[in-house]
């Protein structure tokens, strides 16, 4: 795992847990390069959500994320 200083949520603004440089609480990342039919082209844009919020913004979902038990790490 890379070295940060630290992460805050994007959502609520919290700063999620860190012990060293080391994240001690899980969190929703999301990364996405637009590309040449979007408005963004060639900007990547990044956020991060804390549990919590993963939560309430997928509660809105009309379709809820497709969630798959990971067997093997
Ligand atoms: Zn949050």
């Amino acid at each position: 795992m890379q070295k940060i200083e630290k992460i805050s949520c994007n959502m609520c603004g919290r700063e999620l847990k860190m012990e060293n440089g080391i994240l001690k609480e899980d969190a929703f990342e999301a990364k996405k390069q637009w590309g040449y039919f979007s408005k963004k082209d060639a900007f990547l844009h990044s956020f991060v959500l804390c549990e919590d919020c993963y939560d309430r913004l997928t509660e809105r979902f009309q379709i809820p994320p497709v969630i798959t038990e990971v067997t093997e790490l």
